[in-house]
């Protein structure tokens, strides 16, 4: 039986606000926006000051905090009103009525953040070491590891100025040209115009026919297009460049690894391992081309289904397998989740006007996050509910944090979730009765795992020598880029599948590379990372257990490094990021022993 949107749970917003007329959203950011003036007034020019003392500072940290909190609040939920039906025009103007003011309050504090960078070094000595700053210690260190690159306020301010006509008009641009794209398919004699979603859902399709036309369609639609997508994209290649040599940043990925406050040799390594481990992918995709039955696998078989269509699960069977796996890892973690299902803080039911996918929101400390899924009874809605409920869980446990540190830093935003994904994924495959289902979904696994880790490692070394090549040879032509992708993404498949022609138009869509450069990796560390935790586990059972909740528990009140410090972990050591990877080589043996079990059988 299909589960039907009445025995679906709804969520229950009034914990924040009693409805989207509530006086009180009004009087909020009423209140924030007076207390942002107040604070400007009080504040500006004050942290340059070299008698500053580290209670002042403090105080000035504090008020920050309320008044962002104030300003948080109508906003959150303002988008999760908005959520459950984009189509109700009275939701999308308070939407945009909370996002006004924040842009206007937000005006008011850019001064904040650029003087912490300014404060003298003197002063900046006597104060970072002061217990009153304990808890913002980080927060300032890293405001004052992103000011050193910044330029001075004149400079900054043609910058900025000018940012909407140079690179920002640019990524414009690309976002206008590629939502406008329409990839005509051919199928019975008609043509269907098919947007971007419409024409990559395809390429998992199992008949083969369909995969192979959407692909050709792709490419071909792509190098129609390639001109300005191919201009916008080496601007871009050069203005990175030129900011870097402004900025004083030593390599190209730099200034990512600064945002994401990981060191480069961590990363350098963790891509290393991840290049090691190719051959992981190619073992699996010669195993898939058998269980295809296919002589030679193409690019357009590599999401090819190895199975269809399974048994149903209900919701309430879901909550049940995701609270066993939870509880089989700690009660602690199953007793946190609970309330999320008896408070109504999950909304599961797919509604006309809703947004697609999942999210799971943390308001703030003071106020527990929500969930929204589209639940349809797949054994991947089961997974999608364990992966945001396990955001729900890293954000309840980090609530002891203040605002500032309440947000887990990038690299560390995806540990809670794809750490409870993995707990559900065991359980979930325990309860499958046949052989062909737990390899299907063991199949599923393995190819997010690849195109989370493996691709995304691989699209960050195509970056790299485009950004490399630019610097050294000069702007690129069409040729050399199409050829570095063909190269850096066939590296990872080695001989056991091959990137056809119409692939190597596929780099002119990535919205990544335009967007936010080098932003790809932190994919394949999050998840690896967490690969890596997960091993540590079974090995080492209950002693992880509480190391893992103070980890979660952190928030982020700390860099990630230093957090997974006090795990043991070093993360620029290989071995770390090795542990990881033999998972997934335990993996695909176990895919290739089901299929042996399938063949004899
Ligand atoms: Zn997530």
């Amino acid at each position: 039986m299909h589960p039907t949107p009445e025995n679906l749970p709804t969520w229950d917003l009034s914990d924040l606000y009693e409805g989207p007329d509530d006086p009180r959203i009004e009087e909020d950011l009423l209140a924030a926006c007076q207390q942002a003036l107040a604070f400007e007034k009080q504040w500006r020019g004050r942290l340059t000051e070299e008698n500053l003392q580290a209670g002042d500072l403090r105080r000035a940290l504090e008020q920050y905090e309320a008044l962002q909190r104030l300003a948080v609040l109508p906003q959150s939920y303002a988008s999760l009103l908005f959520s459950t039906d984009t189509t109700d025009p009275r939701r999308g103007a308070l939407v945009q009525k909370t996002r006004e003011l924040a842009s206007s309050i937000a005006t008011h504090l850019i001064f904040f953040d650029l003087e912490i960078g300014r404060i003298a070094e003197a002063t900046w000595t006597r104060l970072v070491g002061a217990p009153e700053l304990a808890e913002y210690r980080h927060y300032l260190e890293h405001e004052r590891d992103l000011a050193a690159h910044y330029l001075s306020e004149p400079e900054e301010k043609v910058l900025e100025e000018t940012a909407n006509c140079r690179g920002r008009a640019f990524r414009r641009l690309f976002t206008e040209l590629t939502s406008r794209l329409k990839y005509p398919l051919e199928q019975a004699g008609q043509t269907r115009e098919l947007t971007q979603s419409e024409l990559l859902a395809l390429l998992y399709e199992p008949d083969r026919e369909v995969r192979r036309q959407a692909s050709e369609v792709l490419g071909r639609t792509l190098e129609r297009h390639a001109h300005p997508l191919h201009f916008t994209f080496n601007t871009l290649l050069l203005e990175h460049q030129v900011m870097d040599r402004l900025r004083g940043f030593s390599r190209p990925e730099a200034s990512r690894n600064l945002d994401n406050e990981i060191p480069d040799q961590a990363v350098d390594t963790m891509v290393d391992v991840v290049v090691s481990n190719y051959d992981l992918v190619a073992r699996y995709y010669r195993l898939k081309r058998g269980l295809l039955g296919l002589e030679d696998l193409w690019h357009y078989d590599r999401y090819a289904p190895l199975l269809s269509d399974r048994a149903a699960i209900s919701f309430q069977e879901a909550r049940g397998i995701v609270l066993e796996a939870f509880q089989d890892f700690s009660p602690r973690l199953a007793e946190l989740a609970r309330p999320f299902f008896e408070k109504a803080w999950i909304d599961a039911a797919p509604a006309p006007g809703k947004r697609g996918g999942a999210f799971c929101a943390g308001v703030t400390p003071d106020k527990h996050p929500y969930v929204l899924m589209n639940f349809t009874g797949k054994p991947r809605d089961v997974m999608t509910l364990a992966h945001e409920l396990g955001h729900g869980l890293h954000d309840c446990l980090a609530s002891r944090q203040t605002l500032l540190n309440y947000s887990p830093v990038l690299p560390l935003a995806e540990t809670a979730s794809t750490f409870a994904e993995m707990l559900v994924f065991e359980k979930l495959q325990a309860r499958l009765d046949s052989p062909r289902a737990r390899l299907g979904l063991l199949a599923e696994k393995l190819e997010d795992t690849f195109a989370t880790v493996f691709r995304q490692v691989s699209m960050f070394r195509f970056e790299q020598r485009v950004h490399n090549q630019r610097r050294e040879k000069g702007e690129l032509d069409l040729e050399t880029m199409n050829r570095i992708w063909q190269e850096s993404l066939q590296e990872m498949f080695a001989d056991s599948l091959t990137l056809g022609e119409d692939h190597r138009w596929t780099w002119l869509y990535v919205p990544h590379f335009v967007q936010t450069p080098f932003y790809v990796y932190a994919y394949a560390f999050g998840e690896l990372l967490v690969l890596s935790l997960y091993a540590r586990y079974r090995k080492e059972g209950a002693a992880f257990r509480e190391r893992y909740f103070d980890l979660l528990a952190a928030g982020g009140s700390r860099c990630p490094q230093e957090l997974l410090a006090e795990l043991e972990i070093d993360i620029t050591r290989a071995e770390f990021w090795q542990g990881g990877c033999d998972l997934v080589a335990e993996n695909v043996r176990k895919a290739e022993a089901l299929a042996r079990e399938i063949a004899e059988s």
